[in-house]
């Protein structure tokens, strides 16, 4: 296991809601499997904020970010073999895109965790675009 500085930290954290983001779009367009090995590379396409690290980098970076999706039960491993080995997975339930109201940031959660917010754990969440809600809502307006 390798130690981890803060900056780190702050930067897995970072990779973790870019992936939930890839995650996210994917499975609204009814894709659910992923491939490990695929991702390093998904991001540096997908994103500009990895446009310019190296696929190694990222491709260290991706494994404790997987490992915590599936203690979280986020993702689940679709072959049953060590997590370190994790060739396929799929997401345990469709992604929620919450918005905090509290400090407006961003959560893309599973239907396994609790409604709360990943930065401060405020549970004043709401959908995010908040145009995308539920007719049922206009009558309060
Ligand atoms: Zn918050």
């Amino acid at each position: 296991m390798m130690s981890l500085g803060l900056s780190d930290q702050k930067e897995l954290k970072e990779l973790e809601w870019y992936l939930l983001d890839h995650f996210f779009r994917q499975s609204n367009k009814g894709i659910t499997q992923f491939e490990r090995k695929s991702l390093p590379q998904d991001m540096i396409t997908l994103y500009l904020r990895y446009r310019n690290y190296n696929l190694e980098k990222i491709n260290e970076m991706v494994n404790p970010v997987i490992n915590n999706l599936l203690m979280r039960q986020v993702i689940t491993d679709k072959e049953n073999i060590s997590n370190d080995n994790i060739k396929l997975f799929e997401l345990t339930s469709y992604l929620s895109r919450l918005q905090c109201s509290t400090c407006f940031y961003i959560s893309y959660l599973s239907a396994n965790e609790p409604r709360n917010c990943l930065r401060c754990t405020s549970d004043m969440l709401h959908d995010f675009p908040k145009t995308i809600q539920k007719k049922k809502d206009t009558s309060n307006k």
